[in-house]
C-alpha cells in the first residue's frame, strides 16, 4: 500500500539527527563490548493475540540504534508490525506463517533514495534510451524485481518516463510483479538550451522552464502526474528554485537534484533545496569541501546523497572489467537485454564517464570529504544512482553502505541510515524505517551479520514488504 505522508515542515524533521549519531556510536562500542549492552529498547512491545506472519529466530536489528538482540521475533498482522521482541519476551500467535531466521539477522527493509528504473547497468546511455524507450515499463519491471529481492523495499526513481512509472508503481502496489515501494520524481525540471534537451537522453521527461511562472507549473504537473519527490537539474536561476520550492514544499515534498559550481550550489542551498545528489560539491578531487560550503548545508540542514558506489563504478570500470560479468546482475535480468549490457561494455574507455580511472587518491580524497560532511553535522543519506552504467540494482546500495562502513562510519549508524533515516527525509519516518509496532511491515532478513560485515547485506535471503513475504531462505535467486 501507500502510506499516508504527512505533510510536516522540513525543518522539523531535523530534530533526530544529532541523536541518532550519538546513539550510534554508543552502539558501536556495545557491540564491540556486551558489557556496555543495554536492555532491549528499554521497553517491550505488548503480546499481540494474532498475527498473519512471525520472523523468528534472528538476530534483530530493529533501526532504533539500540543493541541487537539475539533470538529475535518481528509479529505482522496483515500489512503492520505489530510487535518486535525476543523469544523471552514474545509468543508465536496460533495461525501465523513463519518465517525461520534462526542464525541469520532480522532488520529493517533497505531504502535507497537515489535509483534510475529505466535503466539496468547498461552502459551507452544514447543506445540504451534510443533502443527502448517503447520498453520502459518492461524494463522497470526488472529493475523492481532486482531491488527488492535484494533488501530494498523503499526506492526512489529520480527522472523516469512518467507513465512508465505509474504504470510500474501500479502494478508493484497491487502485487502483480515484485517491487519496492516507489517513490518518483517523475520527470526532472531543467533550465537548459533546446539544443541541451534535444541531445540528452532523458530528452523526453525533462521539463524544460524559461521562466518562474514554467518553473512553478512544472513542479505541479510533476505533482500531478504522481512525484513523490521533485528532481531539479542545472541552470534554474535562484527564482525559479524558489518557485519549484515553494510547490513541493506545499504538497509536503521534498526538492533534490544536481548542483553546477560552487556558487550555484551555494544558490540551491539558499534556495531551499532539500537535497543535493552526487558528493562532487565543488571539490573535484579535492579532499576539502570550502567552508561556506558547509556552513550553508549545516545552517539549511540540507541533505546529502553521496552516490559514491557510481563514482567508484566509473573510476574502477575500465581496470577491473570483470564486474561487467556480475553473476547477480545477469541472474536477474532477461538473456535478450544481458546481452545488449554486455555488448555496451566490451571497451568502456570508449565512454568519457569510465575515464577517471582507479587512483587512490581519487578516493581518499572522496572518503575525506564524506567525513568532514559528517563530522560537521551534515545530514547524509544513502542513494546510490542505482541503474546508472555498470551500477548495478542488485548491489548499489549495500555497495554504498560498504563504502562508508570503509571510510570510518560505524556500521549500526550507516543501517539506520539506510533505514530509518531515509525515511525521515522522505516524510515517510512515522511509516517506514524500524521495525516499530504500527509501521508497515518491510523486514529483510540477511544471512549473516552486517553489523560485523556490511558484505553480508549481499546475502538477503527473505523479504517481506506490506506484510507480504517475496522472497524466503529457501529462495533459488540470492
Ligand atoms: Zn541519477
Amino acid at each position: 500500500m501507500v502510506p499516508t505522508r504527512r505533510p510536516r515542515h522540513k525543518r522539523l524533521l531535523a530534530a533526530a539527527v544529532p541523536a541518532l549519531y550519538g546513539a550510534a556510536v554508543a552502539l558501536s562500542l556495545a557491540v564491540a563490548s556486551p558489557a556496555l549492552a543495554q536492555p532491549f529498547d528499554g521497553q517491550r512491545d505488548a503480546q499481540p493475540e494474532s498475527a498473519t506472519l512471525a520472523v523468528v529466530g534472528g538476530l534483530l536489528i530493529d533501526g532504533h540504534e539500540g543493541p541487537p538482540l539475539p533470538g529475535g521475533i518481528v509479529l505482522v498482522d496483515g500489512d503492520r508490525i505489530v510487535a518486535a521482541g525476543s523469544r523471552e519476551t514474545l509468543a508465536v500467535p496460533d495461525g501465523a506463517e513463519i518465517l525461520d531466521a534462526t542464525g541469520m539477522t532480522i532488520m529493517p527493509g533497505l531504502i535507497d533514495v537515489h535509483v534510475h528504473l529505466d535503466i539496468l547497468g547498461h552502459s551507452d546511455y544514447q543506445h540504451w534510451h534510443g533502443s527502448h524507450r517503447p520498453n520502459y515499463a518492461a524494463i522497470m519491471e526488472v529493475s523492481a524485481r532486482q531491488l527488492l529481492l535484494n533488501g530494498v523495499t523503499t526506492a526512489v526513481d529520480l527522472a523516469g518516463n512518467p507513465d512508465a512509472l505509474v504504470a510500474t508503481r501500479e502494478r508493484v502496489e497491487s502485487g502483480a510483479i515484485p517491487g519496492p515501494r516507489i517513490v518518483a520524481s517523475m520527470g526532472w525540471i531543467t533550465h537548459w538550451t533546446d539544443d541541451q534537451v534535444q541531445r540528452h537522453h532523458r530528452r523526453t521527461h525533462t521539463i524544460n522552464v524559461r521562466t518562474v511562472e514554467e518553473a512553478r507549473t512544472a513542479a505541479r504537473t510533476a505533482i500531478a502526474q504522481g512525484a513523490g519527490i521533485l528532481k531539479v537539474h542545472t541552470g534554474l536561476t535562484q527564482a525559479q528554485l524558489q518557485a519549484i520550492s515553494t510547490e513541493a514544499e506545499r504538497s509536503g515534498l521534498r526538492v533534490t537534484g544536481h548542483v553546477g559550481d560552487r556558487d550555484d550550489l551555494l544558490m540551491r542551498i539558499r534556495s531551499g533545496q532539500d537535497g543535493i545528489e552526487h558528493l562532487y560539491l565543488s571539490a573535484g578531487d579535492s579532499p576539502t569541501i570550502h567552508p561556506d560550503i558547509i556552513q550553508g548545508l549545516v545552517d539549511q540542514q540540507t541533505w546529502v546523497v553521496p552516490t559514491m558506489i557510481q563514482t567508484m563504478v566509473q573510476g574502477l570500470s575500465a581496470e577491473w572489467p570483470d564486474r561487467r560479468d556480475n553473476r547477480r546482475a545477469r541472474v536477474l535480468t532477461p538473456p535478450d537485454l544481458w546481452a545488449d549490457i554486455r555488448r555496451s561494455i566490451e571497451n568502456p574507455r570508449r565512454f568519457g564517464y569510465f575515464g577517471g580511472g582507479l587512483r587512490a587518491s581519487r578516493f581518499q580524497a572522496m572518503g575525506a570529504r564524506l567525513r568532514q560532511l559528517r563530522d560537521a553535522g551534515v545530514r547524509l543519506l544513502v542513494g546510490t544512482d542505482a541503474g546508472t552504467p555498470l551500477n548495478f540494482h542488485t548491489d548499489a546500495t549495500w555497495q554504498e553502505m560498504d563504502l562508508m562502513v570503509g571510510f570510518g562510519f560505524p556500521p549500526m549508524e550507516v543501517l539506520v541510515t539506510a533505514t530509518r533515516r531515509n525515511a525521515e527525509y522522505l516524510g515517510l519516518g512515522d511509516e517506514l524505517g524500524s521495525l516499530t509496532p504500527g509501521k508497515l511491515a518491510d523486514i529483510i532478513v540477511v544471512d549473516g551479520n552486517p553489523l560485523l560485515s556490511m558484505r553480508d547485506l549481499r546475502n538477503v535471503v527473505a523479504v517481506v514488504k506490506d506484510g507480504r513475504v517475496y522472497k524466503r531462505p529457501d529462495a533459488e535467486e540470492r
